[in-house]
C-alpha cells in the first residue's frame, strides 16, 4: 500500500489517490429506535464523514478523474460550476487541491456557512439573487462564463452521468457488501433528491444485486418538485428539491415519492444530534423519516437503507438550531431513539466493494444469501 500524497510537486494521480482516502468508504449506521411503540432499525450511511463534510465528495473526486482521463479537464484547468452548496464545497476543496481554480454560482439564500466554506477552500463565489434566475439563473450564469474561459471544465451535476456513475460504484457497492457481511440483504434504498445522483446510482446497483429492492425518492412535502415537475412553494431543504427535475433522474424506473414536511425534517435531524451523537443537516432528517415510513408498510424484518448527507455544521445560522413548531400531522415525536450500531467500512485491502464475489479468504460466498 502506497502512502497518501498530497504535496504540491506530486502528479494530479498521485494527488487523487491521496484524496480518495479521506473520500467514500463510510461506516453505515444500523439506527435502532421506536416508531409509535415499534421497534425499528434504519440502516444510514454515514456520509457526513466525507473530506469536506458531505456526500458530494464521491461526485466530485469521480467526475473529476474522469474529466482527467477524456482530458475535459487539463491541469491548471479553471472548474465552474453552479449548486446550492454542498456540491460547490466539494468541487473548491478537491479542485483547489488539485490545483484547479474554482467558480461557484449560487442562489444567494443559501447559509452563509455554505458560502463561506467555499471560499475558505479558496474558490471563488457568485451569488446570484431570484430576481436575477434564482437556481436556474445560477446555472446559466456558470454556463456563461464557461463560454469566456478558455480551458475551463462545466462538471454539470444536474446532467452529468458521471454524477450517477461516482454513486453505482461506490455508494451501491459499499452499501451492499457492508450489509451482507452482516447476513442483510436491501429491501428498499430511500434517498431525499437534489441532483437525484444518489438515488439513481445507488438504485442501480442495489436493483442490479436485488432486483426487488424498492427505490423511494423523498422530497420536500411544501415544495413537491418531483411529483409536479416545478417549483410549487419555499422549503427549508437545502440541497434537495431545485426547481425542476434534473435530467439525470429517471422516475419511471422508481418507486413512488415519499414527501416529508420540512418541520418534521428539522425535529427529526435535531432528534439524531440531541438523542444520538448524530450531528446531522436537514435532508438527514428527511431521509430517516422516509425511511421510517417505507418500514411501516414492509415486514418488521425489513432491511431499509438511507443515507445522511451532510453535518449539521452548515446549519449553525438556520432553522436547524432554533425551537421548531410541533404539528399534529408531525411524526418525529412518536419516534424514540435508543441507540445506533455501526457496520465496519468495507475492507479495500482485502474486499473489492464493486466485485460481488471478491470476499477474504475462508468467507462463504453463499454468506448473506
Ligand atoms: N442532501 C444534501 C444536504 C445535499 O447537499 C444533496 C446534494 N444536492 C442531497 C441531499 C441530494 O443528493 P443528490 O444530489 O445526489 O440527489
Amino acid at each position: 500500500m502506497s502512502l497518501a500524497v498530497l504535496s504540491k510537486r506530486a502528479t494530479p494521480e498521485a494527488r487523487l489517490r491521496g484524496l480518495r482516502i479521506l473520500v467514500g468508504n463510510t461506516p453505515l449506521l444500523a439506527i435502532e429506535c421506536e416508531d409509535d411503540g415499534m421497534p425499528r432499525v434504519v440502516y444510514a450511511k454515514a456520509e457526513y464523514l466525507n473530506l469536506s463534510g458531505s456526500i458530494k465528495d464521491r461526485m466530485a473526486l469521480h467526475i473529476i478523474r474522469h474529466a482527467y482521463e477524456t482530458a475535459a479537464l487539463k491541469p491548471g484547468g479553471m472548474i465552474i460550476e453552479a449548486t446550492s452548496g454542498n456540491t460547490g464545497i466539494s468541487f473548491a476543496a478537491i479542485g483547489r487541491a488539485l490545483g484547479h481554480p474554482v467558480t461557484i454560482f449560487m442562489p444567494n439564500w443559501m447559509s452563509n456557512e455554505r458560502k463561506r466554506l467555499i471560499q475558505s477552500f479558496g474558490a471563488d463565489v457568485r451569488l446570484v439573487s431570484a430576481a436575477d434566475g434564482g437556481f436556474l439563473g445560477s446555472i446559466e450564469l456558470a454556463e456563461q462564463e464557461a463560454r469566456k474561459i478558455r480551458g475551463s471544465f462545466l462538471p454539470r451535476q444536474f446532467a452529468n452521468a458521471e454524477n450517477v456513475r461516482a454513486h453505482e460504484l461506490t455508494t451501491g457497492p459499499e452499501i451492499f457488501q457492508q450489509l451482507r457481511w452482516h447476513d442483510l440483504t436491501p429491501s428498499a434504498f430511500v434517498a431525499g433528491v437534489g441532483t437525484g445522483g444518489t438515488i439513481m446510482g445507488v438504485g442501480a446497483h442495489l436493483r442490479r444485486m436485488q432486483p426487488s429492492v424498492l427505490l423511494h425518492p423523498v422530497e420536500p412535502a411544501n415544495s413537491p418538485t418531483l411529483s409536479t415537475g416545478r417549483k410549487t412553494g419555499a422549503h427549508r431543504i437545502q440541497g434537495i428539491s431545485d426547481e425542476f427535475i434534473p435530467p439525470i433522474v429517471n422516475l419511471d424506473g422508481l418507486d413512488d415519492v415519499i414527501a416529508i414536511d420540512d418541520g418534521d425534517e428539522i425535529l427529526m435531524a435535531q432528534k439524531l444530534a440531541a438523542d444520538l451523537g448524530l450531528g446531522v443537516g436537514i435532508s438527514s432528517g428527511a431521509n430517516v423519516l422516509a425511511a421510517l415510513h417505507v418500514l411501516r408498510s414492509l415486514p418488521p424484518d425489513a432491511v431499509v437503507v438511507t443515507v445522511l448527507p451532510d453535518d449539521n455544521k452548515k446549519y449553525l445560522s438556520t432553522d436547524l438550531v432554533r425551537a421548531e413548531r410541533v404539528h399534529s400531522h408531525h411524526r418525529t415525536p412518536y419516534v424514540t431513539m435508543h441507540s445506533f450500531r455501526g457496520l465496519n467500512r468495507v475492507c479495500s485491502v482485502c474486499v473489492d466493494a464493486t466485485d460481488p464475489g471478491n470476499l477474504p479468504v475462508g468467507w462463504s460466498t453463499n454468506r448473506g444469501h
